[in-house]
């Protein structure tokens, strides 16, 4: 992607702090971060805006379809880029890890059950909750307590 192309299309100034933070969703090893995620990355490399002011820049994004935000049950909304493919979600209710899957059979028979109930579908999204490998062992632990009670 190119950044400043990107939103000199989208009628947005190339501010530092703006490339910076798209940057972290173009670099980082995180695809799906929320406005505190964001804030916090720009506080360690010392730039400082407000959350408020990051927000805004991620809701510009959005509004100019760079961004993408989503929102999970249970999690702060998260943005990431609109890289034009879809995708589902994994998510663990635990610490927050998102993944992305594609399975050509569920998206057929999401086609298929809005088909043969009259429905043309237009977009759907997919959210799978659970617990993510590096929690089980956390939330087994915290389960078995609250039964011992
Ligand atoms: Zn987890
Ligand atoms: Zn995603």
């Amino acid at each position: 992607m190119d950044i400043p192309k990107e939103l000199r299309e989208s009628g947005l100034k190339a501010t530092f702090p703006r490339l910076r933070v798209l940057q972290l969703f173009q670099d980082g090893k995180n695809k799906h971060l929320s406005a505190d995620d964001v804030y916090r990355l720009l506080r360690e490399e010392d730039i400082d805006l407000g959350l408020a002011t990051v927000y805004r820049v991620l809701m510009q994004f959005a509004t100019a379809g760079i961004l993408i935000r989503r929102q999970f049950d249970s999690v702060a909304s998260v943005f990431e880029l609109n890289e034009g493919g879809h995708h589902d979600h994994l998510v663990c209710t635990n610490c927050g890890k998102m993944e992305e899957f594609l399975d050509s059979s569920i998206e057929e028979r999401q086609e298929e059950v809005a088909r043969t109930r009259g429905f043309t579908l237009m977009e759907h999204s997919l959210s799978l909750y659970g617990t993510c490998a590096a929690c089980i062992d956390i939330v087994a632990a915290r389960q078995k307590k609250i039964r011992r009670g």
